[in-house]
């Protein structure tokens, strides 16, 4: 599936990617959360903030 809009392609990856990984267990966390919600590491990382086609 591709988006061929670039706005709406902007637009869906702004909400797609706006969160973070642990880096000890790899869940997904809230992009103000300081730490993880499963395992309680502060290990956390930006999703990358690029979109593949
Ligand atoms: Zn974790």
């Amino acid at each position: 599936m591709t988006i061929t809009d670039p706005i709406k392609r902007e637009i869906a990856a702004r909400h797609l990617l706006r969160y973070k990984i642990c880096r000890n267990c790899g869940a997904k966390a809230a992009i103000t959360a300081t730490k993880c919600r499963r395992c309680h590491s502060k290990n956390l990382r930006l999703k990358k903030q690029e979109l593949r086609r």
